[in-house]
């Protein structure tokens, strides 16, 4: 059976306004409060979790949707941290994430777009 090593993460707003959006009904304060006592915790996961992070030993939970040509994605599995999620549910690897940026900053962003949607296949 696989096993993988979680890395709890510090407390974020995106993460609270995503716990609220689930229900969470406490307060910043406790919400860092609950946080705080598990960030920066290693956890063993063991079990069928699918593929492991490519860049290290957490749970692969996605893949890397860059367009690789032929209507293919990159599909190099990422856990939370080492996924750069550049618009919802697309998610990027590091290596592409920097083609990406400087890509967006020559002012290639919609084409990207369009073409990304294009390739995107449903999981
Ligand atoms: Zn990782
Ligand atoms: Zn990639």
């Amino acid at each position: 059976m696989p096993c993988y090593l979680h890395t709890t993460k510090p407390a974020s707003r995106a993460e609270f306004d995503q716990w609220t959006l689930m229900g969470y009904l406490g307060t910043w304060e406790a919400y860092c409060t609950a946080k705080n006592r598990t960030a920066g915790q290693n956890s063993f996961l063991c079990g069928e979790l699918g593929p492991h992070c490519a860049d290290c030993a957490d749970v692969g939970a996605y893949l890397c949707d860059y367009p690789v040509g032929d209507g293919k994605t990159c599909d190099r599995s990422m856990c939370d941290s080492h996924a750069h999620e550049i618009a919802h549910e697309l998610h990027y690897c590091d290596a592409h994430y920097k083609m990406w940026e400087v890509f967006k900053q020559a002012g290639g962003v919609d084409a990207a777009l369009r073409n990304v949607i294009a390739y995107k296949t449903e999981k």
